[in-house]
């Protein structure tokens, strides 16, 4: 969790995406929360959820200290 530096939330639903920074990420984590899959258990999705539709539904895609040293090498 520590070389997490980002999330990539979809949502199944919908189909919105969004891209959470670390420290929105740091601010999730909480007591009994020490992976990305149970960091992905209390993410939802907002706009369904107030329309009151399935708002659980959701892919997390997890972006890595590794992955960003990869992306700046590649400039
Ligand atoms: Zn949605």
């Amino acid at each position: 969790m520590d070389d997490l530096v980002a999330l990539g939330v979809g949502c199944e639903n919908c189909g919105r995406k969004r891209r959470l920074a670390r420290s929105h990420i740091a601010r999730l984590i909480g007591p009994g929360i020490h992976t990305v899959e149970q960091l992905g258990q209390r993410l939802k999705c907002r706009p369904c959820a107030e329309r009151g539709l399935a708002s659980k539904n959701i892919t997390i895609v997890p972006y890595y200290r590794c992955d960003v040293a990869v992306e700046v090498k590649g400039l």
